[in-house]
């Protein structure tokens, strides 16, 4: 889960990270107001969660708080990389010597935290490994040691710092460590952190990304979540606890179980289909589940057919065949479907589907054929 970068930055502040001051806010009278209690002179951010906001107009340098007003308006009128702008940050303008590039991120292949530092600051830190990779630094962290105050000055040698400001880097880097820890983060990017005029440094632009399997352990942050930029299909999938990922095939996939839903896409492709989702519905299998599993994948108009593979263990497949069965009185299925059901009371789930007439299948691959032939319509 990505934050905004004013999110981003509460946080950074929260860890005692210097930040510029500002106020996020929906409309333009707003940003002239901010703009007014900074002293007029202020930057308007985009707040969209995706980079290089800067090349594309997405922040803009204020003189007075009328230009905020202005400039305000029409960054808050504006689509980036097809996201509109429902929020602008306004911060106090700085004024700066030098940008760094400074962040702490997981190095898969080291199974470490790394952290990666450049006297390039302020652009991409992509474009600066293709153009200047010389000029990047990257330092494991031992996660059981945390940050190290040597590594901590190796950094600061290597992208040149002034003798003077190590201290508050040393500072910066540490919380930039504690934030991340304390988050779950992925990623904590502060591009760019800035030498200001009068020899400060501040954290300019912020990016966090969070571990979706660490949320549970941060409710505050869960609250941070962008709605606007998630599918409908996965926020309503994550309100019924199912596990939900589109793909671009045309056989939807309803089936309880991780490993189960992966093996049942590979079938699908394996019998020459293409699997319309990942979508694993859990243990248990109450109508308002399936219902809301069929209200999904129907959404996908690519969906010609419907596979059901349910392996009955601690869920009983009596159960869940009346979980489908009431399921379709609630939800119009217009596509063909085929079931199967293995594992716990099987035979009476078997029955009770034979008896609403619904079609089912002795085994995976024979379930995979039949979805697939149907959804072409029956040819071959
Ligand atoms: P990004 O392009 O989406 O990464 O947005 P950033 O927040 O990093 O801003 C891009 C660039 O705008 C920075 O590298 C700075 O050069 C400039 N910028 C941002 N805030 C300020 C500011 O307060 N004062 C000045 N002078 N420049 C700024
Ligand atoms: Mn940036």
């Amino acid at each position: 889960m990505k934050l905004h970068e004013y999110q981003s930055k509460s946080l950074f502040a929260k860890y005692g990270i210097p930040v510029p001051r500002g106020r996020v806010v929906s409309t333009s009278s707003e940003a002239k107001q901010i703009a007014e209690d900074l002293g007029g002179r202020s930057v308007i951010k985009a707040q969209v969660l995706i980079g290089g906001r800067g090349k594309v107009g997405g922040i803009r340098l204020a003189r007075t708080s009328k230009e905020a007003e202005d400039l305000a308006t029409i960054v808050l009128g504006m689509e980036i990389k097809g996201l509109p702008v429902r929020r602008v940050l306004v911060d106090e303008m700085v004024n700066f010597t030098q940008e760094i590039y400074l962040a702490i991120t997981n190095d898969r292949s080291a199974r470490r935290p790394v952290l990666v530092a450049s006297s390039a600051g302020g652009v991409e830190i992509e474009t600066t490994a293709v153009e200047h990779p010389e000029k990047i630094i990257k330092i494991l962290i031992n996660p059981l040691l945390g940050l190290r105050d040597y590594q901590v000055r190796d950094i600061a040698v290597g992208i040149e710092l002034n003798r003077s400001l190590w201290r508050a880097f040393g500072q910066i880097a540490d919380n930039l460590w504690k934030v991340y820890c304390a988050s779950d983060a992925t990623l904590a990017e502060i591009n760019p952190l800035v030498v200001t005029t009068d020899g400060k440094l501040i954290a300019l632009d912020g990016k966090m990304v969070l571990d979706e399997n660490a949320l549970f352990r941060h409710p505050d942050l869960v609250e941070m979540r962008d709605m606007d930029v998630e599918a409908s299909a996965e926020i309503e999938a994550r309100k019924y606890g199912l596990t939900y990922i589109k793909m671009d095939g045309q056989i939807g996939c309803m089936v309880n179980g991780a490993g189960l839903a992966m093996a049942t896409t590979d079938i699908i492709k394996l019998n020459g289909g293409e699997p319309a989702n990942f979508l694993d519905i859990g243990g248990g299998a109450s109508a308002d589940k399936v219902a809301a599993a069929f209200r999904i994948l129907l959404q996908d108009p690519n969906v010609k057919g419907i596979l059901i593979n349910i392996f009955g263990g601690i869920t009983r497949c009596d159960e869940v065949a009346r979980g489908i069965i009431s399921a379709m009185s609630e939800v119009k299925v217009k596509v063909p479907m085929v079931v199967r059901l293995v594992g716990t009371n099987a035979e009476q789930g078997l029955q009770i589907l034979a008896d609403a007439k619904m079609m089912t299948a002795e085994t995976l691959e024979d379930a995979a054929r039949k979805v697939i032939e149907l959804a072409r319509g029956g040819q071959q």
